[in-house]
């Protein structure tokens, strides 16, 4: 009686939207669910690292099950290479620097040091001084005021000026980097401020062929398309002080001048170049998102896409301690559970009389724990265009804590959030709204970063989060297939509706 009376509850919900079928399927499976779960979170999947043999199984596990519900492969395939890249420093890294007629080679790591966000390349300019190279609108801050350095290599100092300290304000190397660039130079020399610093060696990244003790697996990942790659910059150490200055205390005397609010230009630097030669070189790593699709019936409409998604990478495993200690992170929870909920809502949408009149577009991420990168790499590089993406629903971790189910963000997209609240009178969940402290990183914010509306359902932190003990008999998979089938319906509407929402900051 129950169920023939949701059924119609529904029909009548959807009777537009279906065009009067007789055979719209709610149903999620709690086996389906938490057959996903058990072998996404299994120990042959190693914890699914980013990247990993286990990562790429659970790739081809994905991409299995869209093939058997006859969901389309995205752009002819359904993996999609984020473009996930590891660096090392390559040969010939030099740097010169030349004072009057003297000139200096800094020696690599003693000398100099590139930073792991460095771009590749030669150059060679004349140096100029920029302070602590740093540009803070709020505080009315710019280290470059009075400054030409276009075409030039900046000399930056590292930390903030007091001013800044003092209201905790940091701005990172990169930060300065970009800052540089954007002013225009070539290149960026940061020097360790010796007014507040003892130890003046050069850092830049920790590169392991530069140390004995620094682990491979320490090597810098980014993904290939990413666009802040724009000068050589790298951390010099005494011996470039030594020929600019003359001394480490010459530049105290001139930090600290710059502390009392004195300006760079106010220490212009000796006529002086450098000339720096870089070679990060980039292995590319196999690491996949998986995308798959439904196409839209309405001939319009079928050009507006709808976004389920989740992660379905986590932590990988630790190291073995032989003493028969569980060392992998199987991640059931964060997140086989989303990546199950998500192959369920496909399997739903699949399973329906008709498709509906927008497309609905499937897609795991890989390299969420490692930062986003999958979903960045997604809207740098997007296989439908954003501009036509209407919104976009994001499952991560959603088998743990009873019946409680948060809807984070949802003061942002108040309109999805409100058809969330209707359909759930049909799943009953404890829904909460907006708890606070788990809105930031996950999938939907590079989404909501390009202004697409999102909902992201997430069941809360526990005890094993981000622990071994994650384990697949502690996800509740019946709870995730009532948020599966939570997102479908939500989803179900959305991508039959003609209706665009929008998202508040
Ligand atoms: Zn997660």
């Amino acid at each position: 009686m129950k169920n023939s009376f949701f059924v119609l509850l529904l029909l009548s919900l959807f009777a537009t939207a279906t065009r009067g079928q007789s055979q719209f399927v709610v149903d999620s499976s709690a086996q389906i669910v938490k057959a996903h779960i058990h072998y996404l979170a299994s120990d042959a999947l190693m914890g699914r690292n980013t990247p990993s043999a286990g990562l790429d199984s659970a790739a081809g596990y994905i991409a299995r099950q869209f093939a058997k519900w006859k969901i389309k492969p995205a752009g002819g395939n359904y993996l999609h290479s984020i473009g996930l890249y590891q660096q090392h420093l390559g040969e010939g890294n030099s740097m010169v620097v030349a004072v009057g007629d003297k000139s200096v080679q800094l020696p690599l790591k003693d000398g100099f040091i590139p930073f792991g966000f460095s771009a590749s390349g030669r150059v060679e300019a004349p140096l100029v001084f920029a302070g602590y190279g740093v540009v803070d609108s709020v505080r009315g801050i710019d280290s470059y005021q009075g400054l030409d350095v276009h075409g030039k290599l900046v000399v930056v100092l590292s930390d903030t000026p007091p001013v800044m300290q003092k209201d905790d304000v940091k701005m990172s190397e990169e930060e300065k980097m970009l800052a540089a660039a954007r002013k225009g130079a070539v290149g960026m020399v940061l020097v360790t401020g010796p007014a507040h610093r003892l130890i003046l060696k050069p850092r830049g990244y920790t590169w392991p062929s530069l140390s004995k003790i620094i682990p491979n697996n320490l090597l810098p990942f980014e993904i290939g398309r990413d666009v802040h790659k724009d000068i050589p910059a790298v951390h010099a150490g005494e011996p470039f002080i030594e020929a600019l200055w003359g001394s480490a205390d010459a530049l105290k005397n001139i930090q600290l001048k710059l502390d009392e609010g004195v300006m760079p230009s106010a220490f212009p630097l000796p006529v002086a170049a450098a000339s720096l030669q870089i070679n990060i070189v980039k292995d590319e790593l196999s690491a996949n998102n998986v995308i798959g699709c439904i196409e839209g019936s309405d001939q319009d409409l079928k050009n507006e896409f709808v976004i389920i998604g989740g992660h379905y990478d986590h932590l990988g495993a630790g190291p073995d301690k032989g003493d028969g200690s569980d060392c992998i992170y199987n991640g059931a929870d964060d997140n086989a559970s989303g990546t199950a909920g998500v192959l369920e809502v496909a399997r739903l949408f699949s399973v329906q009389p008709e498709p509906p009149r927008r497309s609905v577009v499937f897609m795991l991420f890989a390299g969420e724990e490692r930062g986003l990168l999958g979903s960045q790499a997604y809207v740098q590089q997007p296989v439908f265009p954003l501009k036509s993406t209407v919104a976009m629903i994001n499952l991560d971790m959603i088998s743990r804590n009873g019946d409680s189910l948060f809807l984070e963000g949802a003061a942002s997209c108040p309109e999805l959030s409100a058809m969330v609240v209707e359909h759930n009178k049909q799943t009953g969940l404890n829904l909460i709204l907006d708890h606070n402290g788990l809105t930031g990183g996950s999938d939907h914010a590079s989404f909501a970063g390009h202004n697409i509306p999102f909902l992201f359902f997430i069941s809360g932190l526990h005890a094993d989060y981000h622990k071994v003990t994650d384990n697949p008999d502690r996800s509740d998979a019946p709870k995730a297939a009532r948020v599966a089938r939570l997102a479908f319906l939500t989803a179900w509407q959305i991508a039959n509706q003609q209706q665009y929402y929008s998202i508040k900051k």
